[in-house]
């Protein structure tokens, strides 16, 4: 028996598209992010580029969506200016979005190689910073 991928959401790559192309102005904002929150909503957020280390579009969307209660999210989308596509996140983010949402999906893949895989197989062998804090008990 195969196991089939997840099915990758197209609204949420529009959603994020749309946001790129018409949101992202100049340096400051390069990247759009949109993700599906748990109730089936679509938050989205762009970059803040900043050369002290502004935060990403993905990372910037964690607490867009927090600020409008969205704590859980599924399904997470990163999309460039420019009509770049889907971009995959960064080495942080991948890190970040991990301890935030153990079970998030990621889109990846460029064209018709568009996919949706699990955050957990973006950090294989991962340090997971849950499991080294000091136990508060
Ligand atoms: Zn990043």
């Amino acid at each position: 028996m195969t196991t089939q991928p997840p099915p990758v959401d197209h609204e949420l790559v529009q959603a994020a598209a749309h946001v790129a192309r018409t949101r992202c102005r100049g340096d400051n904002h390069t990247m759009a992010a949109a993700a599906r929150a748990r109730d089936g909503r679509i938050v989205t957020a762009v970059n803040a580029y900043h050369f002290t280390g502004g935060p990403c579009a993905e990372l910037v969307l964690i607490g867009t969506a927090a600020a409008q209660g969205a704590y859980e999210l599924d399904t997470i989308v990163a999309v460039g200016d420019r009509e770049r596509g889907v971009v995959p996140p960064c080495g942080r983010c991948r890190q970040v979005l991990l301890d935030y949402f153990p079970t998030l999906k990621v889109i990846v893949g460029e064209g018709d190689r568009i996919r949706t895989v699990l955050i957990t197989d973006l950090l294989p062998e991962t340090y997971s910073w849950a499991d080294h804090q000091l136990d508060t008990e």
